[in-house]
């Protein structure tokens, strides 16, 4: 079975991310989307949080897996039996860092390749950080994260916890 991991903040999940989890669970037998669980005190959602709204958003895919992991990417992946990475290439701007950060990988890892999948035009240019900065200011963008998470952004501008 060829398993692939697609690692990520998620804070929160948008539309992009859910586009390159379905493009993955179509190219993969088995996907991890695992959550970096690194406290940040600028997030939105906490890691629990994020796993369980990704469950809510990808419930749809059989073959996926949502979980959180700490520590080094190629560890977690080479304990999970996985062979690949899933990450996602928007516009030229992420392509030196996801470059650097593969190349690391490798040598950490010879048995773990990362893959790179285009999201749909739409998403090109669309990131959870944008999304935040605009939570921040007290709005919730139309038509950038699934429901769900559309959601709990409204309850977490009312104050309530999700
Ligand atoms: P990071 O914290 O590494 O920036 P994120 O948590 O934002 O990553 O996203 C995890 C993965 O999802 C990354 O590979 C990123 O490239 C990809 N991704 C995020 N947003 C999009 C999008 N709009 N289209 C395609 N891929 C995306």
């Amino acid at each position: 079975m060829t398993t692939a991991v697609f690692p990520g903040s998620f804070d929160p999940p948008t539309l992009g991310h859910v586009d390159l989890a379905e493009r993955g669970a179509h190219l993969f037998e088995h996907l991890i989307v695992a959550v970096l669980d690194n406290p940040d005190k600028t997030a939105m959602f906490t890691t629990a949080e994020r796993v369980d709204l990704l469950k809510q958003c990808l419930g749809h895919l059989s073959n996926v897996e949502i979980t959180s992991f700490g520590g080094l990417l190629v560890d977690f992946a080479h304990a999970s039996g996985a062979t690949a990475l899933l990450r996602g290439l928007r516009a030229v701007s992420d392509f030196e860092y996801e470059f650097q950060m593969a190349l690391m990988n490798r040598r950490l890892e010879g048995t773990v390749e990362t893959v790179f999948l285009m999201p749909r035009e739409d998403c090109v240019f669309l990131s959870s950080r944008i999304v935040k900065q605009i939570h921040a200011f007290g709005r919730v963008p139309p038509n950038l994260v699934p429901p769900a998470v559309e959601e709990a952004m409204r309850k977490r501008l009312k104050g309530n916890r999700t």
